[in-house]
């Protein structure tokens, strides 16, 4: 009866202190995806596009971020991913700063300091703006010399996108591919050199500047996703990869609904490679969201199985609507409902058990 007693308090105290987050099981990886500019209707067109079906639907829980960042009411792609990566509302342009121009700390590196491998994984120039939110520190999202050589003072494990001329051709000289180098890292200038590395530290450099849009980059997102999470899964500890589908939020700047199905549907098959991933281990916490929703887009009607619809796009820009989040795997269930940008950090931080 004592026994008991002491068992059901002892049970008690656990439950009630200092456990805000829901974790029946929690992860040992957490792989992040990111489709610049992807609002509801963004995936609605891939579905019906694709036949009524797309891979996230695998996905078991779902909700609703708020993008706005402190300056304005309809954020960039540098406050959006600063608010996803760093867990504050920042200006807009910003990169892993706060409001005040102070560094502020990302989960990558949160994940880098407590001995996870660690990777980026994007559709677009490694410093361009998204990706950019999770290594770099900078006023300005512009600055990508600057960014490129921020990658340089972490010890990021796998990188692979396009900006090797941010690399290579620098105003102050330097190349950081050599000093990469000098680092262990194995440098990548092709998909085919990239699914060659099997462990160790990966640079994929893989276009001058920016990737080319879809169907020109091929299944280079899909390719480069396995690619990295090959390597990085050879850490015990565990890996944070950030992926980004780049281009839904260029496609649709240009008010280009059939560009941006092509984008959105390479987005769906890299997630649909990763769930893949996620369902036969087990451990790996799966998220996908966006930064912000662009061109302010609606479907007014379409044919299931049909590219063909009728889209309208309110804006050349990006809009201040909330836009979707998708979860899948151990501690799914803390993402659904409505949730702050900035709210994704520290629920990945308790998850994967992180020590500031
Ligand atoms: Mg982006
Ligand atoms: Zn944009």
């Amino acid at each position: 009866m004592k026994k008991t007693i002491i068992f059901c308090l002892t049970i008690s105290f656990l439950c009630f202190t200092n456990q805000p987050l829901s974790a029946q099981k929690t992860p040992k990886n957490v792989i992040f995806l990111i489709g610049d500019g992807m609002g509801i209707a963004q995936v609605y067109a891939g579905m019906v596009a694709n036949g009524n079906k797309l891979a996230l639907e695998r996905c078991t829980y779902s909700g609703f971020s708020k993008t706005y960042s402190s300056s304005n009411f309809t954020t960039d792609s540098g406050a959006g991913g600063t608010a996803l990566a760093c867990g504050v509302k920042t200006k807009n342009g910003m990169i892993g700063m706060n409001s005040d121009s102070v560094a502020v700390v990302s989960i990558l590196e949160e994940a880098e300091k407590n001995s996870l491998a660690t990777g980026i994984v994007v559709a677009c120039a490694v410093t361009h703006a998204t990706p950019a939110t999770y290594i770099a520190h900078q006023v300005n999202r512009d600055m990508y010399d600057e960014i490129a050589a921020d990658y340089l003072k972490t010890d990021i494990d796998v990188f692979i996108g396009g900006g090797r001329k941010y690399f290579e051709q620098r105003a102050d000289g330097r190349n950081l591919t050599e000093e990469l180098k000098a680092k262990n890292y194995q440098i990548a200038y092709n998909i085919a050199d990239v699914k060659a590395v099997k462990t160790g530290k990966l640079a994929g450099l893989l276009y001058e500047d920016q990737n080319p849009g879809m169907p020109d980059r091929g299944t280079m997102l899909p390719d480069a996703t396995v690619a990295a999470i090959d390597i990085l899964e050879h850490n015990t500890k565990g890996f944070f990869l950030m992926v980004e589908g780049s281009q839904i939020d260029w496609a649709c700047h240009d008010n280009n609904a059939g560009q941006e199905i092509k984008e959105m549907l390479d987005f769906d098959e890299t997630i649909g490679r990763v769930l893949d991933y996620a369902k036969k281990t087990g451990n790996t916490l799966v998220i996908i969201t966006a930064d912000h929703e662009t061109g302010g887009m609606t479907i007014l009607n379409g044919k299931f199985g049909s590219d063909d619809m009728k889209t309208v796009f309110t804006s050349k820009g990006h809009s201040g609507v909330p836009v979707p989040v998708f979860a899948y795997g151990p501690g799914a269930e803390n993402f659904s409902g409505f949730m702050e940008n900035t709210s994704f950090k520290g629920k990945i931080e308790k998850l994967l058990k992180l020590k500031k």
